[in-house]
């Protein structure tokens, strides 16, 4: 029996906690299995590339994600609405586990009421909003922000929408290298959830979290969003659904 291959393609990929979490899981699950990231330009040629080696399955990330939906040979139900595929199995089936990590990391949290609202209309927004049919968008470019809720079923809104909300998930790049704020968490409602899909530093949390939570509101950090996203990748590598247990450990070593 030869180890087998896991790999993640992106660009950049040095800083990504993915390693980390899949190894700790293969050790945990007793599979002798290597995560290994690569720096990836050309999308076409890895994936030749991972055919030829017969790899187990791999991940893809920024900024690949839409030319990985592209090059699958089929796709799953929610990749196809999305056409955005961040883990690929062995027979080349792309899914999208962004949208399995969201709703997991929401659980139970997420109230029933006014809207939900989905911040940006990249490649995350697109999967947000697909595990939130019905949502509202607010993007800086309106065209954007167009085309996802007309191949979503979003609804468009201004940023305004947050003052009834009952859920905001920020899926834009703000906050990612600063302290700088998508919107103002003074403005929502005080049983509003509060989701970031951005994370950042040792502590995975951003401004956003921070700020949510000295309001007094629920805030779930990216780096939740992520280890659900882990997970449900391996239950698809792994052709197993009971995983969710490992959250706790996968956590730890995605922050060690
Ligand atoms: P994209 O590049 O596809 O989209 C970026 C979005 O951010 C766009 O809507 C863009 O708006 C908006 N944006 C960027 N800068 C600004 C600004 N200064 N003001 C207002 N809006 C801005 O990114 P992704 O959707 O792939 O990823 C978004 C974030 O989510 C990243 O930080 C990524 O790391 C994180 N992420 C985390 C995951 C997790 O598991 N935790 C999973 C996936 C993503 P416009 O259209 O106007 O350019």
């Amino acid at each position: 029996m030869t180890r087998a291959l896991y790999v993640l393609i992106g660009d950049p990929v040095a800083h990504s906690r993915s390693p980390k979490i899949h190894a700790r899981a293969f050790e945990l699950l007793g599979i002798d299995a290597v995560y290994a990231p690569c720096l990836v330009t050309n999308v076409p040629a890895a994936f030749a590339g991972l055919r030829a080696l017969g790899a187990a399955g791999f991940n893809v990330t920024v900024p690949h994600k839409e030319a990985a939906a592209k090059l699958c040979d089929r796709l799953d139900a929610a990749a196809e609405r999305i056409r955005a595929v961040n883990c690929v199995d062995a027979v080349f089936t792309g899914h999208n586990t962004d949208v399995p990590g969201i709703l997991r990391a929401l659980n139970q949290e997420a109230s029933a009421g006014g809207p939900d609202v989905v911040f940006g209309a990249g490649g995350s927004a697109r999967a947000a909003a697909f595990a939130l049919p019905g949502c509202s968008i607010v993007n800086r470019t309106r065209s954007r922000a167009e085309a996802l809720a007309r191949d979503l079923g979003a609804r468009l809104a201004e940023p305004e929408v947050i003052r009834e909300a009952r859920l905001v998930v920020n899926c834009t790049t703000i906050g990612l290298h600063d302290e700088s704020l998508p919107f103002d968490v003074a403005q929502l409602p005080k049983d509003a959830v509060v989701v970031d899909l951005v994370y950042r530093g040792a502590t995975g949390d951003t401004a956003l979290v921070r700020a949510a939570r000295a309001r007094g509101l629920r805030a779930i950090d990216g780096l939740a969003v992520l280890v659900h996203q882990a997970i449900a990748s391996l239950e698809i590598w792994l052709g197993r659904n009971d995983l969710e247990e490992l959250y706790p450990k996968l956590r730890e070593a995605a922050l060690a």
